[in-house]
């Protein structure tokens, strides 16, 4: 691996940049998904595909279609996590959850992705069994984010004391009750 500096500056500064950059750049073709006028190919002839292959290869590049720019982000963003994999970056949660890990589509709601609440408590009472469920359009693939939970920290930062906590949480909680009883 690329040597780090001891002058107190980040190590592998630019792998850092490129990982930045890349879903940058990814996300800001993903924001242009839609909205942009999209060429008609109907315009050319199809009978004469030479014509064809003149157009597109000609000085004025056709303004690219929403399928072509999520093809690249889909490159960007395997380009992304190559790099992450190859550098041991882990790519922070927020970022994670704008990538589909199935084919690294940029997940947009509304464009790129359809999301929905889904409770699968009966009759839907426990407010707190709230998953979101985000599908991408591409592989019509799912991830779920538990909309109540808190989230468990990684192996290495847990703690020997995450096994007593709930102790202290009842304790918190009795005490709160006996507040209450008093007041
Ligand atoms: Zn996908």
């Amino acid at each position: 691996m690329a040597k780090s500096k001891a002058n107190g500056s980040i190590p592998n500064k630019h792998l850092y940049s490129r990982l930045s950059y890349l879903h940058q750049a990814a996300a800001l073709l993903g924001s242009q998904i839609g909205n942009a006028p999209i060429p008609a190919p109907t315009a050319a002839t199809p009978n004469n595909p030479e014509d064809k292959q003149e157009l597109t290869s000609a000085q004025q590049m056709p303004a690219p279609s929403d399928q072509i720019r999520l093809n690249f982000t889909r490159h960007l963003l395997t380009e992304l996590r190559a790099t992450s994999l190859k550098s041991q970056i882990r790519l922070s949660p927020a970022i994670k959850h704008t990538i589909c890990k199935y084919c690294d589509t940029i997940l947009i709601t509304g464009e790129t992705s359809t999301v929905v609440v889904e409770n699968k408590s009966k009759h839907a009472k426990k407010s707190w069994a709230d998953v979101l469920v985000m599908k991408c359009n591409t592989c019509s693939r799912v991830k779920r984010f538990p909309i109540h939970g808190q989230r468990q920290k990684r192996r290495p930062n847990r703690t020997q004391t995450s096994t007593d906590a709930p102790e202290r949480v009842s304790e918190q909680k009795q005490l709160d009750h006996a507040m209450a009883d008093a007041a």
